[in-house]
């Protein structure tokens, strides 16, 4: 996959559709959240409204505690005491309101806490999902394969946020209301240069953000080049080649390049968007400051109780905090929503349909065809395989020849549908492979290519991957090993099938190439029901006779099947009953060994040449 590493390449500016975009995604973030856990959202709303009522009421009885108490020092005697009485119930009521509001606010908290978990949890479940449904062909997209990056490392924290935020806007918004309706009395104007105050820090927040995203995805290649380097630096597969070879420090400047890239471009956007913040953000004090000295001035003109002046100064204060954090929430919502549009990009992508349902063919015992069979890679410029005509029937074996590169393993893909030919069609006992149904088309090939995957899991699972409708089935695992040769290599573990394997974990056993390649050709043979044997290059780790016997005893076990295997070493590619020789994606010969050999061509040199060698 390659990544960019131009450092000319300017961001794009995404289309993002003005203000309203900030909202785009919020409908389907709730829905996802309301889904989530209905009780806990609930929850959150009842408490959201609550602490946004709560600030309104603390300043208005703190307002009537002020006046009590200026009523209170005017008398004298009796009335006085009258009064006390008054203002005692009154600080109790504010203590009450105020508890109530802690408890709203550490209600909210919690809410969040307890829907993050569940939320990031059930978008991670949605991303791994879809990516179980994609194609080999996506994943071998590099565009694609970044959405998937890009969708993994924000979107799951970003849909709570993104209700995080409209909640908390709601609640601003609320007490806002609330203030306003206190404010009026006072000055409609008031009301006015509390809004107004804050629209130029928003507009800035706004902009930034937008810079914040593009900036995200620009760099995506780069993050992913970063995190392929930690990986070459940092995971034990790779230690003993960057040992040996010295790529350390090689590396590290390279990953220190990036970073170095990348940190430029941050701190440019992270000083203008502070450095605007700041100078806007100072508008709104003068305008705060502004309506203090109004109030004041008021209070001075016997105009206002003293009671009414520390409520208008507490909802000037409290109202531009409400304001700026509006503000804040629409630009954060703005954030998260473009942030989001990358979480359903990736999991809109169409998933291709294997529209399949039959599950036999009409010629049962026909084998496999390939029909003019051509196949071009999405973007490589020539075709990897072209006008491939084959047949294999049951009871037959293909061995495919080749250079590196000639095509061979795209041959076995398409053979098991990993994709699909450009031209020609695949018939297996006389269906198009596109007209099966795809569990029923899998069941009847085993296949081993040659990166098989080495799980980290315990033996016996690792060959129970093999057929997953068999996955813990030790009986199962018991027959494979004994076709897979692996017996003695079980026998010779002393936890036998629940030996670890891998060093990922706790008392990892790590296995020898050979001896991996031992487990993943048991793993062919868990599907019992599997006609179809493919096994591409799983020996080029074992010792040419190892190689031989297993293909011997392969052929054995696959009387009635179809065995298809791909080699170099010619000793074992003479046993199969058919050869195909295969150049640049086309077969310039086949027939058996003995018929080749008499057509004294291409394969009949590489006999020869491998022969020599070993005289
Ligand atoms: P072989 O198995 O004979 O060594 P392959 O079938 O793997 O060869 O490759 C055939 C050709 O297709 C090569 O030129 C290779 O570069 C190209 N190729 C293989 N895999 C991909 C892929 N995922 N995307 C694009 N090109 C590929």
């Amino acid at each position: 996959m390659p990544a960019s590493t131009d450092d000319s390449l300017d961001p794009p500016r995404p289309d993002h559709g003005g203000f309203f975009s900030a909202f785009r995604f919020s409908g389907r973030a709730l829905a996802l959240v309301w889904t989530t856990n209905h009780p806990l959202t609930l929850a959150l709303a009842v408490c959201t409204v609550a602490a946004g009522l709560l600030p309104a009421a603390v300043a208005w009885v703190g307002a009537l505690i002020i006046d009590a108490v200026v009523a209170a020092t005017a008398l004298s005697g009796e009335t006085g005491a009258v009064r006390m009485g008054e203002i005692f119930w009154l600080v109790g009521l504010e203590a009450i309101i105020v508890a109530a509001l802690a408890g709203a606010q550490r209600g909210i908290s919690l809410c969040q806490a307890l829907l993050r978990a569940q939320l990031g949890q059930r978008v991670n479940m949605m991303i791994l999902e879809k990516a179980a449904r994609l194609d080999l062909a996506q994943f071998e997209d590099s565009e694609f394969y970044d959405k998937l990056t890009r969708a993994r490392r924000e979107a799951s924290s970003r849909p709570l946020s993104l209700v995080t935020r409209l909640f908390g806007l709601a609640q601003n918004l609320i007490s806002l209301v609330s203030y306003g309706v206190l404010l009026v009395q006072f000055s409609p104007w008031a009301v006015a240069v509390l809004v107004v105050a804050g629209l130029p820090s928003f507009i800035a927040e706004t902009r930034f953000s937008n810079d914040a995203f593009t900036l995200f995805r620009w760099r995506s290649p780069d993050t992913r080049m970063q995190i392929y380097l930690e990986t070459v630096l940092a995971r034990e597969d790779n230690v003993k080649e960057v040992k040996l070879f010295g790529l350390g420090p090689l590396l590290l400047d390279r990953y220190r390049g990036i970073f170095r890239r990348l940190y430029g471009r941050d701190r440019a956007l992270a000083i203008r968007r502070d450095g605007w913040g700041f100078v806007l953000g100072l508008l709104g004090t003068a305008a705060l400051y502004g309506a203090y000295a109004w109030v004041a001035v008021a209070a001075v003109a016997s105009r206002i109780t003293l009671g009414q002046m520390t409520m208008y100064v507490a909802l000037f204060r409290q109202g531009q905090a409400a304001v700026a954090a509006s503000l804040g929430a629409i630009s954060g919502m703005y954030e998260d929503n473009l942030y989001l549009s990358t979480l359903y990009e990736y999991l809109e992508t169409p998933v291709p349909k294997h529209s399949g349902t039959r599950l036999e063919g009409p010629e049962a015992g026909d084998g496999i065809r390939f029909e003019n069979v051509s196949f071009t890679y999405p973007g490589a410029e020539s075709p990897a395989l072209r006008q491939i005509d084959l047949h294999v029937r049951p009871g037959e074996s293909l061995a495919l020849v080749g250079e590196n590169g000639s095509g061979k393993t795209t041959l076995i893909k398409l053979l098991t549908r990993l994709y699909e030919p450009g031209e020609g069609r695949i018939l297996l006992d006389g269906l198009d492979l596109r007209d099966w149904e795809g569990a029923a088309l899998r069941a009847r090939i085993g296949v081993i290519f040659q990166d098989f995957s080495r799980y980290q899991f315990p033996l016996g699972e690792n060959i129970g991957v093999g057929d997953v409708a068999h996955f813990l089935d030790e009986a199962r695992w018991r027959k494979a090993t004994d076709k897979g040769m692996a017996r003695d290599l079980v026998e010779s573990l002393p936890q036998g099938y629940a030996t670890q394997l891998g060093k990922w974990f706790r008392d990892g056993q790590e296995l020898s190439g050979g001896q991996w390649q031992k487990i993943a050709l048991s793993r062919a043979f868990m599907r019992e029901d599997a006609d179809i044997l493919v096994l591409d290059e799983p020996t080029a780790a074992m010792d040419a006779a190892a190689e031989a016997t297993i293909f011997e005893h392969f052929r054995r076990l696959t009387e009635n099947r179809i065995a298809i295997l791909i080699s170099h070493r010619f000793s074992t590619v003479r046993m199969a009953s058919q050869i195909v020789v295969i150049e640049q994606g086309r077969i310039i010969e086949r027939g058996s060994h003995e018929e080749l050999m008499a057509l004294d061509g291409h394969y009949a040199g590489l006999f020869s040449l491998q022969a020599a060698g070993y005289r």
